[in-house]
């Protein structure tokens, strides 16, 4: 683990604009663009760099406190892609790379309808199985991918898809970070999924500097219990898609900010930083996410885009 150098910040207690982003996410249907702007006017940054390195005890208390705040931001973060079974899970996350879950989730019923078993999939015409799912990008490998995964879980998994980290890696076009995804949310088994949007945030938050998502991975479950590790995942890919963008992260509108040493490198005007937000307004048929089940009364902001 790599504690950060020259920009550890205090620890402090949330501001205001924490809890009132809290509140306004927990609302009723109208948490959106309108609950954002307030809590980007409530935005009292920030916490102050100091000129001690942090310790580490100070950085895995940080770090706990902002996955506590993301927890009240997001109560209802969950995996984005739809599926019902491991197979789908794990048939929607070789999609996802390079694409967004929006349009993973338009793609998929009717490959599923096509290919509801690995049995289906694995006999599948390479070219039609390319067709239905090109709107996703790099079709043609993943088309090779499903259709190798499909046949190793048929020939080498009675047709289950794999429980086992070990075994999930041995399949064509799975990686650790899908196969994390499937561990986690569709096996109850605690990961930590290391996409681009986490890798980015926990950089940001001097979690760690590493850039290698195995090492990243191993230096942010250091840091957490094992029962945080996937729901932590979901919070952070959650907040990388809402509020701390890749280009302009939205500083002046984050909850979190008191407790982020990269506060200012996005927009720090409240005003301009609530437009930043990934929260559509009125909501367009397609694109508000579904509540999760375990959520049932709580309606989860629509999302306005996605990267
Ligand atoms: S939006 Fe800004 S303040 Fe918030 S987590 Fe990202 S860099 Fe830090």
């Amino acid at each position: 683990m790599t504690p950060a150098r020259n920009s550890a910040v205090g620890e402090r207690a949330p501001t205001g604009a924490a809890k009132a982003a809290s509140k306004d996410k927990k609302g009723s249907g109208s948490a959106s663009s309108e609950s954002s702007a307030s809590a980007a006017k409530a935005a009292k940054p920030v916490a102050k760099a100091s000129a001690k390195p942090e310790s580490r005890t100070a950085l895995v208390r940080r770090a706990r406190r902002i996955n506590r705040e993301l927890a009240e931001v997001y109560p209802y973060a969950h995996p984005e892609l739809d599926f019902e079974n491991p197979f789908e899970l794990l048939v929607a996350t070789v999609l996802s790379a390079q694409t967004t879950d929006l349009r993973v989730n338009q793609t998929t019923p009717a490959l599923f309808a096509a290919y509801p078993t690995p049995e289906d999939m694995a006999a599948a015409d390479p070219e039609a199985l390319e067709q239905l799912i090109r709107p996703t990008g790099f079709f043609r490998a993943k088309a090779k991918s499903l259709i190798g995964l499909s046949a190793a879980i048929r020939d080498r998994f009675g047709g289950e898809v794999p429980g086992r980290i070990e075994d999930l890696v041995s399949l064509p076009g799975v990686g650790r970070k899908t196969a994390h995804v499937v561990l986690g949310n569709a096996f109850g088994r605690p990961g930590i999924t290391v996409d681009t949007h986490f890798g980015r945030l926990v950089r940001r938050w001097k979690w760690t500097e590493a850039t290698d998502p195995e090492k990243v991975e191993a230096e942010i479950c250091a840091l957490f219990p094992k029962s945080e590790w996937t729901m932590l995942s979901h919070r952070v890919i959650f907040h990388g898609r809402r509020i701390c963008h890749s280009r302009r992260p939205a500083c002046g509108a984050c909850p979190i900010a008191p407790l982020c040493p990269s506060y200012g490198e996005g927009e720090t005007d409240p005003e301009k930083a609530s437009k930043l937000l990934k929260y559509e307004k009125g909501g367009k048929p397609g694109q508000r996410l579904k509540p999760p089940p375990d959520y049932p009364g709580l309606p989860a902001p629509p999302l306005g885009g996605d990267a």
